[in-house]
């Protein structure tokens, strides 16, 4: 059984739900490097805080993020990693702190990853995930799970979002490339329900 995954995929492909519902099932921890960055916005860091890059869409210097990953992992019996590698010099500094079971990436096309980021509401309280239409709360608004008040990220905007998959195609996409040359990359469909991408990644890690 595999303890240590990777998801990668795109801004919206669905690694902030699936990581999460993973870390239940095999009780591992869910490392995401957006999440840590979010709750640490202003913190200063010898490049300024994160939330300059974080607003504009751009990725926050590497030191910053391989810290927060290094320390992450070291506190982590196993573990799902989610919005980390996202350039080559980030996958490089992973794999010398760690081996990966498995890396599984989430196919989604463009046009879909835009709906579903600019539609994305996060609880502010537990960071549950909706989408006003593909997945909507029962009351407007309002978390079901803990009953928090659901918002908009600041980097859902329509702009920002599409800053984002650029930032994700010019620096992201060659991590993809780098695990599909060494042959450890599993690709899954992630226009599929929710229930049926969970279940087809449970099928990768049970292989
Ligand atoms: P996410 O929640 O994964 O979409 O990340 C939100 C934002 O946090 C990104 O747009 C980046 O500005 C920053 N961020 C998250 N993970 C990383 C990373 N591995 N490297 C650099 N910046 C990151």
């Amino acid at each position: 059984m595999s303890h240590r995954i990777l998801l990668l995929g795109a801004p919206g492909a669905g690694k902030g739900t699936q990581s999460k519902r993973l870390a239940d099932e095999y009780g591992v921890e869910h490392v995401t490097t957006g999440d840590a960055l979010r709750a640490n916005k202003d913190m200063e860091t010898e490049y300024g805080t994160p939330r300059s890059f974080m607003e504009a869409g751009d990725l926050v210097p590497d030191p910053v993020v391989n810290e927060i990953v290094e320390a992450a992992l070291a506190d982590a019996d196993g573990f799902v990693l989610d919005g980390y590698p996202r350039n080559l010099e980030q996958a490089e500094f992973l794999s010398e702190i760690t081996d990966l079971d498995a890396v599984v990436f989430l196919d989604v096309d463009d046009e879909v990853l835009v709906d579903r980021l600019t539609g994305r509401r996060v609880c502010d309280e537990c960071g549950a995930n909706y989408h006003v239409d593909f997945q909507p709360p029962a009351e407007a608004g309002v978390c079901d799970e803990c009953g928090g008040e659901l918002i908009q990220r600041e980097d859902d905007t329509e702009e920002t979002a599409r800053e984002r998959l650029q930032v994700f195609y010019e620096n992201t996409e060659p991590v993809i490339e780098h695990f599909r040359d060494e042959g450890d990359l599993v690709e899954v469909d992630g226009e599929a329900t929710p229930d049926d991408v969970f279940a087809r990644i449970g099928d990768v890690l049970d292989e």
